[in-house]
């Protein structure tokens, strides 16, 4: 090798190990704003600070370089600082492993989210004490613990049925007591919070919901377990940011329940985000359940999907079953009826534990 070039070479690398020297001292720095930040619930991004700094960089360049590329240049530093600043927040969040390392599990009557997988099943809708009543007899026959049912619906119109409301609330309590299993119902209002706390055992926060905060805090306040969807189009973090507010009231039972996200395909009722549902795991200590009857909106693809779920390690898959669904009177073309049940647990059965399975 020449050694003018090595030489040269020699000064480059005295170079790099000094900006890389400068470069860490000045992340520590950062990383101390950051903390200051945080402590005072100030923003990490200075936009004003920023310009500030570019400001100078560019009065100052001495050159060869150009101003754009020194400004680009210096854009990334700033950009690599941020997103330190922000990592060191998000391992103080109280969904985050970092914060609490072991599985949170969540009891409830005979169930346990987060000791094994469970199933929650149940009608879209409660209709009648009839049909409450057949399905959990049926559902507890086939070792189903949770029973699900709404009574207050989160419909698209406006005139669609909305739900029997605190009637629902009645016979749905009254048809998982006749099990002890438990009852999992959505609330949609903070002023029903209350009421649908005294008749149910875990409350649902619907995917319509995930981005109502008032509720959410409500839901915290009020120290029942809740089952909190993940919404139509919310990113994973926004799904955790969501838990942590119910987190933040001191409420710790907290499961995530992926229920597929809203994509571009049109086949499936939507699409089920398995990825989220794992990073749910991986990322939180908090019981992780998969939806796949609102996932995919086809009976035929939700034993295929369950199977990779708890396969994927979540706690537990949620699907509804009606008596008779061609005549229930929300989410038709979606509900299993009993023999489609029966079915889809022969399918899954080696995945669940012995006391939730068939035979
Ligand atoms: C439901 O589970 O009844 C429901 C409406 O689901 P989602 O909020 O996930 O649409
Ligand atoms: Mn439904």
């Amino acid at each position: 090798m020449e050694p003018r070039i090595l030489e040269l070479r020699g000064e480059i690398d005295r170079i790099n190990r000094e900006l890389l020297k400068l470069l860490s001292e000045r992340a520590r720095i950062a990383a101390a704003i950051g903390e200051i930040q945080t402590e005072l619930g100030l923003d990490h991004y200075d936009p004003v600070r920023e310009e500030e700094m570019l400001a100078y960089l560019t009065a100052e360049n001495p050159g060869p370089f150009s101003d754009a590329v020194i400004k680009k240049l210096f854009k990334e530093i700033f950009k690599a600082s941020l997103v330190l600043q922000e990592r060191e927040d998000k391992r103080k969040f109280l969904y985050s492993r970092e914060t609490k390392p072991e599985d949170t599990t969540v009891r409830v009557k005979n169930a346990v989210f987060g000791g094994g997988p469970l199933v929650i099943a149940g009608p879209c809708a409660i209709e009648s004490e009839e049909q409450m009543f057949n399905t959990a007899d049926f559902l507890a026959g086939r070792g189903v613990t949770v029973l699900r049912g709404g009574a207050y619906k989160p419909r698209t119109s406006p005139y669609a049925f909305q739900g029997l409301g605190v009637e629902g609330l009645k016979l749905g309590r009254a048809a998982a007591d006749r099990h002890g299993m438990a009852f999992v119902t959505e609330v949609m209002d903070t002023r029903d919070v209350e009421t649908v706390a005294e008749y149910a055992d875990i409350l649902q926060i619907g995917a319509r919901n995930m981005h109502n905060f008032a509720l959410l805090k409500e839901a915290g306040r009020s120290h029942m377990p809740v089952l909190l969807k993940r919404g139509l189009s919310a990113t994973v973090e926004e799904w955790f940011y969501a838990a942590e507010y119910i987190l933040s009231q001191g409420n710790g039972q907290v499961i995530l329940a992926e229920r597929g996200i809203r994509t571009y395909e049109k086949w499936t009722r939507n699409t089920l985000d398995l990825s989220g549902a794992v990073l749910a795991k991986q990322l939180t200590h908090l019981p992780v359940v998969v939806d796949v009857t609102h996932a995919t909106g086809r009976i035929e693809l939700m034993a295929p999907l369950a199977r990779a779920a708890l396969a994927a390690g979540v706690d537990a898959v949620h699907v509804e079953v009606h008596p008779n669904p061609k005549v229930a009177m929300s989410d038709n073309n979606q509900q299993m009826d009993f023999a489609q049940f029966d079915d889809f647990l022969s399918k899954i059965n080696d995945l669940l534990e012995p006391a939730a399975s068939v035979g």
